[in-house]
């Protein structure tokens, strides 16, 4: 029995449409104290996923809209539940009106994310896939919402719940044996299991390479602006946001602390990254700032080295260029190309040098072809990649299980002693779908929705 809920699931704006939505026991009943069908005598009458069109009562009884209505009764719902959907006008006043009318009738407000929980509690959705319905509300490019619709879809579903199948039947197995000796169970031989286990560890490495094109597909590339004080880092952010994010002066060593923006560069999402400026220094806050600056070039995904091209390159340049060159994705950007160039190209150990100018944008438009090239169509965006942190987490801890039980069955360890571990792999991928997920962790995942979905 689940109480029926309600909530406005098209959020506070004035819009042209606005929907009312309902989930649970008794909920169409509720709904038909407020809404008229014209064509039916009762909304319990209209047939089951059809608009309708009707009149909406507020709670003193008088008409506030001419709306539709759609039922959709269990289990063929998004909860699995009995639902009601009312497609009003879309103002503020009418939604609220009509809300509480529900209420009046025994509706309760829904809490956040309350219909996708239900539908993950009615086995509607696993746990990827509810996940990836907030990602695809939360999607910032057309990547990352095909990707999140086909982790919806299932696709992420389907790679890894056989993983879990595979796991939790040989634990069945084994304890089947033990607990149920006089039964005729075939016996238990863990080392008939060795190439499940064999596979699953590959299909479980093989994912988790995915993750660090997954984070960049969810949250953009992390590229981070490095390069010595007043080269022109902050005008660089500044031209690249469209706007003054940060304060520029002349004045070495005014960004201390890192800043971060979130920007579209030709078709890739970029985390822009602002770092204060890298030097030696003897002022504690500017040196708290260098360090952070260091820990941001780390975790970046992108480097971009900028220095002052009007000025040849000093050692504070050669130090931080040190840092880069190891790394993968880093260009170079030999800024203030219109105070003239002294710093040539050659002089840079990069594969990658582009001169600009960012007080005038030159140069940007080229940064922009190299970065979508380094970054766009290699990802694959149909929700077959690990993108979301939580489930990289649990498949990781169930990869590592995996292996030590691997181990175990290669030192010719007891079976018991070697199912610790691959028990361990099963409640981590069972973490990742939801079957075996704890209730305070489900209720934080849910808490992340908004209201009315
Ligand atoms: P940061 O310390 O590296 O962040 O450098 P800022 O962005 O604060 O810039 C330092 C100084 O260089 C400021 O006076 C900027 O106006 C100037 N500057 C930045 N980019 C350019 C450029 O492309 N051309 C010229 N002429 N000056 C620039």
């Amino acid at each position: 029995m689940s109480h029926p809920i309600a909530a406005i699931s098209t959020g506070s704006q004035i819009s042209a449409i606005g929907i009312l939505r309902l989930s649970g026991d008794g909920c169409i009943a509720a709904a038909g104290q407020v809404f008229a069908p014209i064509h039916a005598p009762s909304l319990a009458q209209v047939p089951d996923r059809k608009l309708v069109m009707g009149s909406l009562r507020d709670s003193q009884g008088r008409v506030i809209d001419q709306c539709m209505a759609v039922v959709s009764r269990a289990p063929h719902s998004y909860t699995g539940e009995d639902t009601v959907e009312f497609h009003c006008h879309g103002s503020p006043a009418v939604l609220a009106a009509g809300l509480e009318a529900l209420y009046l009738a025994g509706v309760r407000p829904a809490q956040r994310g309350e219909f996708t929980k239900r539908a993950f509690l009615n086995g509607k959705l696993d746990l990827t896939q509810a996940e990836a319905v907030i990602d695809l509300i939360e999607a910032e490019t057309a990547d990352a919402a095909a990707n999140a619709a086909g982790q919806v879809g299932g696709v992420l579903q389907k790679k890894l719940a056989p993983i879990y199948d595979d796991l939790t039947n040989l634990c069945s197995h084994f304890h089947a044996v033990l607990d149920y000796p006089d039964e005729d169970i075939e016996d238990f031989g863990l080392a008939n299991y060795s190439g499940t286990l064999r596979q699953d560890a590959k299909a479980l490495y093989a994912m988790l390479q995915t993750y660090s094109q997954g984070r960049i597909l969810r949250h953009g590339v992390a590229a981070a602006i490095v390069g010595r004080p007043n080269v022109g880092k902050s005008s660089l952010l500044n031209a690249l946001a469209g706007y003054d994010r940060v304060i520029v002066t002349d004045i070495p060593g005014t960004t201390r602390d890192t800043v971060e923006e979130s920007i579209m560069l030709g078709s890739t999402r970029l985390r822009l990254i602002d770092t204060a400026g890298i030097r030696d220094t003897a002022d504690t806050v500017e040196a708290m700032g260098v360090q952070r600056s260091k820990v941001a070039m780390e975790s970046a995904d992108l480097i971009l080295f900028v220095c002052d091209g009007s000025q040849p390159l000093t050692p504070e340049d050669h130090a931080i260029l040190d840092l880069c060159t190891e790394r993968e994705n880093a260009i170079a950007l030999i800024n203030k190309s219109d105070c003239g160039q002294v710093v040539q190209p050659c002089d840079l150990p990069f594969t990658t040098v582009i001169p600009i100018c960012a007080k005038d944008g030159e140069g940007l438009d080229q940064l922009a072809d190299v970065v979508d090239a380094m970054f766009q169509g290699q990802t694959p965006c149909d929700g077959s990649i690990l993108t979301n942190p939580r489930q990289f987490d649990a498949c990781r801890r169930a990869y590592e299980s995996l292996l030590q039980a691997m181990q175990g069955l290669q030192l010719g360890m007891t079976p018991d002693a070697v199912l610790t571990d691959v028990e361990q792999a099963m409640y981590a991928m069972g973490e990742v779908t939801g079957a075996t997920v704890r209730e305070d962790i489900t209720a934080r995942i849910f808490q992340r929705f908004c209201v009315g979905k």
